[in-house]
């Protein structure tokens, strides 16, 4: 039997319960006490279901849900000088559908079936849309997407090509999310959301994984992780990931910065257009607000009013670490420098991870001798919003060529 936890105010209750606590907060999976038992190296070819022991629910025996994790942690030691620290950066982009989502729907998706669910839904427009439509769609239940109604075509079409029922909405985007899991739960819908509690303890994953590779390599866990952040559903997994190590034994909350098993500082980053997590980091609040959005080629990460919000932003505190916003023109240019010096394809929003670890060794949070995960949460080929547009391309006739090269 599952247990779900509010952070905040302590309350548990047994699964299957709302994802939200009657104090407001969100609610998420306890993770089983024989945790203390778990020990590295894992098996990383699992992927998600390499941390089964960590998980609310048994790994599947087929099929995409099997399929996501297992992505590769890259030193890229050509971004040291540019981030102020030395690199590695977690490409997500390499899941199933381009992004972490995968990790957090396959065990989102598999606790709708051991509950008996025939129906599932999401309120995206983006990855994660893209992510509960292709895993639905290979586990054969219903999938309703709830979009909005301005949605892109080219967006349609990434979703659509999994043929879940899609839902234009015509109003309060924001309001959706807390409407469509009342609904849902009245139609026998499972909405797998944001930070919804099977969906972040999938997402534990991402850390988790980064860190093993991270300790196989230099035989210590690394000193930052940068993680761009929207709903908060991904900080909060990772905040749980790190408390679970530590319950482990295997990250010491005593230990002198810099030590082998010292607590990885999490730092969360915003886009400065859409910066609600960060702007409450920066007011030294514990609550974050709702913000105005305004526009930023990181569409990504743009939630104005985080549903994990406040959760992010405390678990970040707890490991030393806080939450930053960087302009739209600093992402760009480390899109740019991921590509052009590391070879690696991203989204807007994931470059935002080593545009952010710039930040924070320029502002000297991170050391030039320290180590730093940059989580690149999505895959860069699916849309070229944010794309450089000085591609520089030369044309020469055919007789010209020899001598032009
Ligand atoms: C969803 C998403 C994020 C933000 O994750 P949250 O859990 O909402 O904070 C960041 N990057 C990419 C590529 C995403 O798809
Ligand atoms: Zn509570």
């Amino acid at each position: 039997m599952s247990t779900l936890t509010c952070y905040a105010c302590g309350e548990t209750v047994e699964a299957p319960a709302p994802p939200r606590c009657p104090c407001g907060e969100p609610r998420w999976y306890e993770t089983d006490p024989a945790v203390a038992e778990f020990e590295w190296p894992v098996d990383l070819a699992a992927g998600t279901w390499a941390f089964a022991d960590l998980l609310p629910v048994a790994p599947p025996a087929d099929g995409l849900a099997t399929a996501s994790g297992g992505t590769p942690l890259v030193r890229t030691p050509a971004l040291d000088e540019y981030a102020g620290a030395a690199v590695s950066v977690a490409d997500e982009g390499r899941n199933p559908t381009g992004s972490f989502k995968d990790r957090g729907t396959a065990v989102g998706i598999e606790i709708a079936l051991a509950e008996g669910a025939d129906a599932v839904g999401t309120v995206s427009h983006g990855n994660m849309a893209m992510s509960v439509a292709a895993h639905a769609a290979a586990a054969g239940v219903e999938c309703t997407v709830c979009v909005p109604d301005d949605i892109s075509a080219e967006r349609i079409r990434n979703i659509g090509r999994y043929d879940p029922r899609i839902l234009r909405i015509d109003g309060d985007y924001g309001r959706l999310y807390y409407d469509a899991i009342e609904a849902g739960a009245e139609r026998g819908i499972r909405f797998i959301n944001s930070d919804s509690p099977g969906r972040v303890a999938g997402q534990k994953t991402t850390v988790l994984e980064a860190l093993d590779q991270h300790r196989r390599r230099t035989g210590e866990l690394p000193d930052a992780i940068v993680l761009p952040s929207s709903s908060g559903g991904h900080a909060s997994g990772a905040y749980k990931g790190l408390s679970d190590l530590r319950a482990a034994g295997l990250i010491d909350p005593d230990a002198e910065p810099g030590a082998a098993d010292a607590m990885p500082r999490l730092y969360l980053v915003q886009a400065a257009a859409c910066a609600p997590i960060a702007e409450a980091a920066a007011r030294g609040a514990e609550t974050v607000e709702r913000v105005e959005p305004g526009e930023t080629i990181a569409y990504s990460i743009a939630n104005p009013d985080p549903p994990s919000g406040t959760r992010a932003l405390y678990g970040a505190r707890e490991t030393g670490g806080t939450a930053i916003f960087v302009p739209d023109d600093a992402i760009r240019e480390a899109k740019r420098r991921l590509a052009t010096a590391a070879g690696l394809t991203v989204e807007a929003s994931s470059a935002t991870s080593l545009a952010g670890a710039r930040r924070l060794a320029r502002e000297g949070e991170i050391d030039a001798d320290e180590s730093v995960v940059c989580i690149a949460t999505g895959s860069g080929f699916k849309e070229s919003v944010g794309d450089p547009d000085d591609v520089r391309t030369e044309t020469v006739t055919l007789e010209a060529f020899p001598d032009a090269l």
